[in-house]
């Protein structure tokens, strides 16, 4: 189901997320600095480590999973909206190893950057809002 209609483009971002850096809140800080609220993201590069989630639709819980190895991030994928006034990225990230099996997951705060690149795509028009959604016990746009 579509809930708003598409939205037009209002500027897009290129830009580098430097070496060391965490790459959820490096994103978040870039976000929050610009008053982005509405937008998507893209990424590639490469990570020093990577910790992601895997959503359990039994427990209703996310479980965290700490990967301490260079991997190429091959997607990162995500969109921006807000929860309770905040703004909030919300980011899932394929990331590839050495063997060239892949992993992937929503992206967490603890991950360390490489090298990246990074594209933020803001539209104008109203901001998805996230509220909370008694199925999935997630806080889902409205
Ligand atoms: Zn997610």
């Amino acid at each position: 189901m579509i809930s708003k209609k598409i939205q037009s483009v209002q500027e897009v971002f290129t830009g580098r997320v430097g070496f060391d850096q965490d790459l959820f809140l490096n994103i978040k800080e870039i976000l929050e600095t610009n008053s982005i609220t509405n937008a998507s993201i893209k990424a590639i590069g490469a990570v020093q480590c990577a910790n992601i989630a895997w959503y359990n639709q039994q427990t209703k819980e996310y479980e965290e999973k700490f990967f301490d190895e260079e991997m190429e991030i091959l997607t990162a994928l995500g969109n921006v909206s807000t929860k309770d006034g905040e703004i909030f990225p919300h980011i899932h990230i394929t990331l590839g190893k050495r063997d060239f099996s892949l992993i992937g997951g929503h992206l967490l705060p603890n991950t360390k950057v490489f090298a990246c690149e990074l594209e933020i795509t803001v539209f104008d028009g109203a901001t998805q809002q996230r509220s909370f959604d008694e199925d999935t016990k997630l806080f889902l746009w409205k």
